[in-house]
Formats: C-alpha cells, structure tokens, sequence
C-alpha cells in the first residue's frame, strides 16, 4: 500500500483498496478481488491488526477479500444496509442479474464473492467513530447510489475519500463507455453531489487517485446521457424491445459479450429505460409476449 497522505493508504490492484493505519491498526476500504489481492495489499504494511473494513458496495471484486480478513483478523465490518444482503448472501447478484435461479455459468467468482459477515449495517451518513489504540478516528460515510442500490464512500480524517465505483477513471470510460449502472436518477445525483464533496482527494476503485476531479465527474456525467441518448435514437429508428435497443447499442460501443457481460449490460439498458420512463419519455406495454417501448 503507498500512503495518500497522513494515515491514509491505498493499494492499486484491479479494484483498489483503500486503508487508515493509526498505530499499527488498519482500517480497510474495500478488500479486492479475493484473497490475494487484500493478502498483497495489507504485507507491505508490516506486521498490523486489521480493526475494520467498510465495503463501498456488494460487487464481488470490492468485498472478495473479506472472508479472508474475517478470518485472519477480528475485522468489523460496515457496509450499507441493502449492499450487506448480498455481501451476506452473494448468489443474490447473479439471481437478481438472470432473474430467477442463475445457470452455473453465472455462478462464478466475477459475480460472487465468498460470503462474509457484516456486523454493522449503514444507513445514513452518521459518522462512525472508532476506537484505534484508544484514540477515536472517525469514519464518515457518504451516500453514493446509484452504480449499485446502496453504495456508499468514506471519509478519512485526512480528507482522503474512498469512492468505490461512484465514480469512474477518465481511461476505463474511453475503455468502456457503457458505464455500469444500476439506478440512473439516483447515480447522476450522486455524480453532482460528488461536483461539492469536501475532500482534497478522491480514491476511485479502476483508476486509483483522480487527478482532475471535476473533469472526471462530468465525463461520467456524459457518457451516462449518451447511452440515454442512442437509447432514445434506436427506438426513432423502429427498436422496440429490450433486444432491439442492446442490438443497436452493442454495434455502436462494439460490444464483446460473454453471458454475464451481456446480462450486466442488459442490467445497464433497463436502469437507462427506467429512468426514461421516470421522466416520462418512454412508454411500456406488453402484447403477444413481447414488452414494447415506445416514446411519449
Ligand atoms: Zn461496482
């Protein structure tokens, strides 16, 4: 882990992992992949205790490690309280994505993460406090929605936010512009409401330290209102289904897709409609077995 500033730490893996070492005592933001990725993280800080782990959400490659941790350490965890249900319960994510009881396929370590406990559920931005060597450090907890249902970020007491998936990397957007997202109302609040957040710095899961904030902030912005904009272009031009639309959008993002790729951004496609929906630009109606989109 290479230090931020102060106590705070990260550790640039795949999906980064944030950390808060006060006296030998670690705080985890986020435990990666699985094992290894925590286990790598946490050695090149010594011999430390790990108090804590405060996951920003449930997808399988921010709460992988926690198992690991759980059982290695006397961890705490916290997490946000609807997020906590599928870090409890991990087949929820592939079940939710399919829609009823996922194939094997779907089953895999990408969309699962082993299960762990989490013994604090978050509900608010209280901040949380918490006793390191006897001296209080306080934690506080942002709401993020929208990439998933409950994401949250925290923040250290050296200004040094941990974002999770909130927001995005400038580069992972040129990667893939279809950004993942669950919610699209509440994700593009949480995008303006990230425009003031008051901390120096921002910690991003794919993409480490942001540089330039409010460039990266309206970046995702707009590549959440293109999608919303070829959704709407595809239903001018005849797409009526679900189908239709993720044909016309998987030829203009050039889209590869392996099962779980498709039905995440299938996922993507609806969080879109139903926002579209919510702003009463589209219509649904169902005839002869198929679900038909139409605008208003
Ligand atoms: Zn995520």
């Amino acid at each position: 882990m290479q230090q931020i500033r102060g106590n705070s730490y990260y550790f640039n893996s795949p999906a980064a992992i944030g950390g808060y070492l006060f006296d030998q005592n670690l705080i985890l933001f986020d435990t990666g992949n699985d094992d290894s990725s925590v286990r790598k993280a946490i050695r090149e800080l010594g011999e430390v205790s790990v108090h804590a782990i405060f996951n920003t959400h449930s997808h399988a490659d921010h709460c992988g490690g926690n198992a690991f941790i759980q059982k290695q350490h006397s961890a705490i965890t916290y997490a946000p309280e609807l997020e906590s249900a599928f870090i409890e319960n991990p087949i929820l994510e592939p079940t939710y994505l399919y829609g009823a009881s996922p194939v094997a396929e779907l089953q895999n370590k990408f969309l699962m993460a082993k299960p762990s406990c989490v013994h604090k559920k978050l509900i608010d931005e209280t901040p949380v406090i918490l006793q390191l060597s006897g001296t209080p450090v306080v934690i506080q907890p942002i709401l993020l929605k929208g990439h998933s249902p409950n994401q949250m970020g925290y923040i250290t007491e050296d200004s040094v936010a941990f974002l999770g998936d909130a927001l995005i990397s400038t580069a992972m957007i040129d990667k893939h512009p279809l950004i993942f997202t669950f919610d699209v109302t509440s994700h593009l609040e949480s995008l303006h409401k990230l425009f003031d957040l008051e901390a120096d710095t921002f910690v991003i899961a794919h993409g480490g330290i942001v540089e330039d904030k409010a460039l990266t902030i309206q970046k995702n912005i707009d590549a959440l209102e293109l999608t919303q904009v070829l959704i709407l272009k595809a239903i001018e031009s005849g797409a009526s289904t679900i189908d239709e639309i993720h044909r016309s959008l998987s030829s203009y993002y050039h889209l590869t897709e392996n099962l779980g790729q498709h039905l995440l951004n299938r996922s993507v496609i609806k969080a879109h409609l139903t926002h579209l929906v919510s702003k009463g630009k589209l219509n649904f109606s169902v005839a002869h077995g198929f679900l038909n989109i139409t605008q208003q």
